[in-house]
């Protein structure tokens, strides 16, 4: 059979696995369910990686950074769609592109923005390949894209020692921010909604992310 990626067979009995997996784990929602069995995380790896695509680890993408695991997509994935399933995402950490990935066949409009030259390339032709249509740019995401805000979803896909201010900023009225928040070592996921000028803050699970570098992260 093939999918809407484009995949006849080959990983997809593997993909079918991982959404069990994510199911088993406590993911619930069956949109957000649907969409990881869909996108083909195989080609946001490296070649290295290919075969393992689906395990449910974060595995290396060059310049020290890791696409994150299936798990972790899919949970900051949940705690934003299950709040607000529609408009304008910006993603923060564009890595490998999957995520962005993700958030497009849900049916967002995806901004990302990554700091380091050769993953925003690499990124940007994984999905140009699948013909997604994720906007992109290259910079210091801390900064948020203020030409393009109000968003109504922020999703931080690094380890933040705060809440960027310019971020919350751009934040739509009863916009969704996610974010790992926490020290180099530890970071509480955390939902940041915003409520005219006030901001509501939900605390879940702990994870361990590479560092949010930038003017509103940690230092180089
Ligand atoms: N979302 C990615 C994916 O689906 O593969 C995984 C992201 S990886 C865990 C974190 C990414 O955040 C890295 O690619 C890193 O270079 C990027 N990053 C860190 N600080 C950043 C910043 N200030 N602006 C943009 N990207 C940043």
């Amino acid at each position: 059979m093939t999918d809407r990626m484009g995949d006849e067979g080959g990983m997809a009995r593997q993909r079918r696995e991982m959404v069990e997996q994510l199911k088993s784990y406590g993911i619930g929602n069956p949109r957000v369910l649907e969409v990881f069995g869909m996108v083909r995380r195989e080609l946001f790896v490296d070649e290295a990686t290919r075969a393992y695509a689906y395990d449910d680890c974060a595995w290396p993408i060059g310049y020290g950074q890791t696409i994150s695991q299936p798990y972790t997509v899919a949970y900051m994935t949940s705690l934003l769609f299950e709040r607000r399933p529609a408009g304008k995402v910006l993603e923060i950490g564009t890595g490998s592109g999957y995520q962005a990935a993700i958030l497009d066949a849900l049916g967002y409009r995806v901004f990302t923005i990554e700091r380091i030259a050769g993953l925003f390339e690499m990124a940007g032709r994984a999905l140009e390949s699948l013909d997604i249509p994720v906007e992109r740019r290259l910079g210091d995401g801390t900064l948020g894209w203020p030409e393009e805000a109000p968003f109504d979803g922020i999703v931080i896909t690094a380890a933040a020692p705060h809440a960027p201010q310019p971020l919350l900023d751009q934040l739509a009225d009863g916009g969704v921010m996610v974010a790992p928040i926490g020290d180099l070592a530890f970071q509480q996921m955390t939902v940041i909604r915003r409520i005219g000028q006030r901001f509501e803050h939900e605390v879940f699970h702990g994870f361990a992310f590479v560092p949010l570098c930038g003017r509103e992260g940690w230092p180089e």
